[in-house]
């Protein structure tokens, strides 16, 4: 039978994971980097994030996965299938956290593709592809402000000019790390894979967001990746002295900072009501020099982070964002700059994978929301070089990026095991 273009096998695996072993794994890894109040800190290229993939390594050797690691340290584990020469099923996410992030973001995704891949091994499903378990580097942003490193590495999608504004709070450049595992400028498209050894991506994820539990759905299946348009703003008046200088005679860059941080919101609160776009803008950073209490802040440096699911949308808060930050700056009369740091376009997921994932749900019986993802993913890179599909399970209270997030164990097994399903079908149908 003929579906969309994907050859149905069969409806319902009657593969199932091993519940304790995944609940243990990703307990496991969510020990590594663990601090105050049961947060999870692995940031990019740290230590911590190094022994989260060391342990990862550890059980994709146990599980017989044939290793891959690239120059980014973007590991793989395959299993090959009937065919090895095939296009290969990617499943995964990643390890790497923001600070005193939760024990589920990209983690889940990870352990739960692994999971999945190692019950295929053990209960010798038969697959015409094989599948490769894949643990991306530097999804989050929280270090250089640059996201989704490894997928966008591998998609081909990294530029030069994207890493001149990406440093981290001690100054190291994204650069200089890339250079010392022997990426340049000149290779960044060395990377990429080839799209012709790929059939698709898979990615479970927790859904870092409130809808998943307000409808009392168990799973989302997602159409499309909101992507952000991220810049700095450095704003440059004058640090005097806070008891000299009269009111009208500063140059407070903190104020003028300030200006633009209410704008952002007022702007985004504006279009979202009026577009259809849902339109969402951060200000998340900020720093000021000379930051003490008795001078006029001379310089004030913020990040800008302005989402949507329409392109449309978004670059119309992006230009009106822009003015608003010139206004002000000629108004106050400041030097102004504005650096682009990211500049992405929302990402549509594939359509055949998003029916095939309707169906493995509908094949067991679970309700699903049809939904867009508000937050970026590797997925969204690896939608440009193959066809890519996404799980979400519930968040609860929507809380991600804490260490408040939680995940129910029945939801996150229920994801892993949907995430099978899928992936037994992916492997065997054609597309
Ligand atoms: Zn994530």
């Amino acid at each position: 039978m003929v579906r969309s273009g994907f050859v149905m096998v069969n409806s319902i695996s009657h593969v199932s994971i091993n519940k304790r072993r995944l609940l243990r794994d990703l307990n496991s890894v969510s020990r590594i980097g663990i601090g105050d109040h049961g947060s999870v800190t692995r940031l990019v290229f740290s230590i911590k994030e190094l022994r989260g993939r060391q342990f990862l390594i550890h059980l994709m050797r146990q599980a017989g996965l044939q290793i891959n690691i690239d120059r980014t340290s973007n590991t793989f584990g395959r299993l090959n299938g009937g065919h090895a020469k095939a296009p290969a099923v990617l499943v995964g996410s990643h390890l790497d956290t923001v600070i005193h992030g939760g024990k589920f973001d990209g983690t889940m995704g990870v352990i739960g593709a692994l999971e999945a891949v190692r019950t295929l091994k053990e209960q010798k499903v038969p697959l015409a592809s094989p599948v490769e378990v894949v643990c991306f580097v530097g999804e989050e942003s929280s270090r250089f402000g640059y996201s989704t490193l490894g997928s966008s590495l591998v998609a081909g999608e990294v530029h030069g000019k994207d890493l001149s504004n990406a440093t981290d709070a001690q100054g190291t450049k994204l650069e200089d790390i890339l250079a010392s595992l022997g990426i340049h400028r000149r290779n960044l498209r060395s990377m990429r894979r080839d799209p012709s050894t790929l059939k698709a991506y898979m990615e479970l994820h927790i859904e870092q967001g409130p809808i998943l539990e307000a409808k009392e759905k168990r799973i989302g299946v997602v159409t499309s990746i909101a992507a952000p348009t991220r810049f700095k703003v450095i704003f440059t008046g004058q640090a005097d002295h806070s008891g000299t200088t009269p009111m009208e005679m500063r140059k407070d860059a903190l104020v003028a900072a300030s200006e633009v941080i209410v704008a952002v919101e007022k702007i985004c609160r504006r279009y979202s009501r009026m577009e259809k776009g849902r339109v969402v803008g951060t200000v998340g950073a900020m720093k000021i020099e000379p930051g003490v209490i008795n001078a006029i802040p001379g310089q004030a440096e913020l990040s800008v982070d302005i989402r949507s699911i329409t392109a449309a949308a978004k670059n119309r808060v992006v230009r009106l964002v822009h003015a608003k930050i010139r206004e002000v700056a000629r108004r106050r009369r400041l030097r102004v700059d504005i650096l682009p740091i990211r500049e992405e376009e929302p990402v549509p997921l594939d359509k055949r994978l998003v029916h095939l994932l309707k169906e493995c749900c509908d094949a067991r019986g679970i309700a699903y929301e049809v939904m867009p993802s508000g937050a970026g993913h590797d997925a969204m890179q690896m939608a440009k070089i193959t066809p890519s599909g996404m799980l979400f399970i519930p968040s609860r209270r929507g809380i991600s990026h804490s260490p408040l997030e939680w995940s129910e164990p029945e939801d996150i097994c229920l994801g892993t095991q949907l995430l099978l399903d899928s992936i037994i079908r992916v492997a065997n149908e054609t597309i």
